[in-house]
């Protein structure tokens, strides 16, 4: 059984007909050379892994099963294990992730072929294989993630003479990860807490509350960083939505639980769109590199500006708001999903930078890292689709909006902590004595804004709106519609007229 990116016991279709079969069951984790080297890879990722694995060799060790680590490339390790013990069959589950990991699983494939090993992958959440077209996509979703979830082994038989690896420790293995505060607990089990905390009491008021980095911390499920590595799968979360959706109707308080039905509602659909993210990455594992709309990014020329790109990736363009968001995501290593729109659509439209540049430092910083949700979404907050609405935050806004009393910025911009309400948002606006008041001097002790913000980004929403009219941007667009669109009834008015 090769474990990838799914590190759990239970609803786990590759372990549970691996186990079933006769023969004596290897359980093998490989960390793959080539992603330290990668831009979008960082130790957080990794280190998060290896914490889930510790938590997996344990729940696999008390069903009987071993568990092989191994730092290096899969073929080898195989090969190995092939001659100590002969390989009869491969059992994995599918993984849809960028090029590398299609290029690994083709090695994977060709090597077992060549020695006449079965090698049998299994679907997981919502992501059809080899699908003809997105039209039918939704049905295919809604009846796997619907489906039974795959009962738990209750027994693995491994060979006698093997024993499991310890998991090492990054610093072991030469990786470096910066200190998170609030990361999350590791493992399966873990996956399930958070899960259960979430129904039970924190998803209460997550339709209003998500919105607010300051009340999203609770009121998000939090889920991300155990779905990214398989801890738990989107047919579990749904299954037990599912019940609290029912309960909360039945309730006879149901009327107080109102808010509670709609926020239940609101968290199905990010389930669903998990899964139809996820899908593009399936059918375009160069998401990362090739622009789904590839006519459109080629006329929104954007240079690299150093500057720029240093003042935004460190949280020193001398916007609040955006400053703390950033600080607060490299502390935490996650954020809200508007947070992070706005992050990412400020460094498109405001800035101008190349997306694939800030989508890496992002990549890096999130510790939920998803190729398929990630670069889907780089990409459309950086208007390079042409399917989806150009969407350009305004920090001022968002700031007024999400963090109306500056609690948040003061928490995590410093420089700022005794600027009062009335110039928290636009500190640059004080006067010279109201500067030395408060203790912080624009341009000294806190940066001076990067640019005119308004300006810049009113300029580039014009500038992509001009290279959407563009008559082979148009008709790409249509063509990326047929792969990748959302079947909702506006958006296919939108692009096909
Ligand atoms: C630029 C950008 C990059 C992103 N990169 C990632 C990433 O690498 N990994 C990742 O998991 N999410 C990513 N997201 C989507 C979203 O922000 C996170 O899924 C969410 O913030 C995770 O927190 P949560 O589990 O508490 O979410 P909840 O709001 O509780 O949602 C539950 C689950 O639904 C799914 N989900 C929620 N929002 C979205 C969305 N907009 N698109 C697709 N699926 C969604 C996720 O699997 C999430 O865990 C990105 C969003 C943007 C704008």
């Amino acid at each position: 059984m090769w474990f990838k990116r799914d590190l759990r016991i239970s609803d786990n279709d590759a372990l549970e007909k691996a186990a079933k079969q006769k023969n004596p069951l290897i359980c093998l984790y490989n960390l793959d050379e080539e992603r330290l080297d990668r831009k979008d890879v960082d130790g957080i990722h990794i280190k998060w892994e290896l914490d889930c694995l510790e938590q997996l060799k344990f729940e696999l060790e008390k069903l009987g099963g071993k568990l092989i680590f191994n730092f290096g490339n899969i073929v080898h390790k195989l090969e190995e294990i092939n001659i100590s013990y002969g390989i009869d069959t491969i059992y994995s589950n599918e993984e849809t992730g960028l090029k590398w990991s299609w290029d690994r699983d083709k090695s994977v494939s060709e090597w077992s072929k060549k020695l006449n090993v079965k090698y049998i992958e299994f679907p997981t959440n919502g992501i059809i294989r080899r699908l003809k077209s997105r039209d039918n996509w939704k049905k295919y979703r809604d009846k796997r993630v619907n489906h039974d979830i795959t009962p738990t082994p209750i027994e693995i038989n491994s060979p006698s003479d093997l024993n499991s690896d310890p998991i090492p420790e990054i610093e072991e293995l030469g990786i470096f990860a910066r200190e998170l505060i609030n990361r999350p607990k590791p493992g399966e089990k873990s996956a399930f807490e958070t899960l259960f905390s979430f129904l039970d009491e924190r998803g209460r008021g997550y339709r209003k509350g998500m919105s607010s980095p300051i009340s999203a911390e609770s009121m998000c499920s939090r889920l991300s960083p155990y779905l990214s590595v398989g801890c738990i799968t989107i047919k579990q979360i749904i299954y037990h939505t599912k019940r609290k959706q029912r309960k909360v109707k039945q309730d006879p308080r149901s009327s107080k639980n109102l808010g509670f039905s709609t926020s239940l509602s609101s968290f199905q659909s990010r389930l669903a769109w998990h899964c139809h993210f996820i899908q593009r990455l399936e059918a375009e594992p160069t998401l990362n590199d090739i622009a789904i709309n590839p006519e459109l990014d080629k006329i929104l020329i954007k240079d690299f500006d150093e500057q720029k790109f240093n003042a935004w990736k460190n949280g020193m363009t001398g916007w609040p708001f955006f400053d703390a968001c950033m600080r607060y995501l490299k502390s935490n290593g996650w954020i809200n999903f508007r947070m992070r729109a706005m992050i990412q659509s400020i460094a498109s439209y405001t800035l101008w930078l190349p997306w694939r540049d800030t989508g890496n430092v992002l990549a890096k910083l999130f510790l939920d890292y998803e190729p398929g949700i990630h670069w889907s979404q780089v990409q459309m907050q950086s208007g390079v689709t042409g399917i989806n609405s150009v969407r350009a935050y305004s920090v001022i806004k968002q700031s007024q909006d999400q963090d109306p009393n500056g609690v948040f910025i003061r928490r995590w911009v410093h420089e700022l902590r005794h600027v009062p309400d009335e110039f928290i948002h636009e500190p640059w606006k004080m006067t010279e004595v109201n500067q030395k008041k408060y203790n912080c001097e624009i341009g000294l002790d806190y940066p001076l804004p990067i640019i005119n913000e308004n300006d810049s980004r009113k300029l580039g929403i014009a500038k992509t709106y001009s290279a959407k009219r563009d008559p082979a941007v148009k008709l790409r667009s249509k063509i990326v519609y047929d792969i990748h669109g959302s079947r909702r009834k506006s958006n296919f008015k939108k692009i096909k007229n």
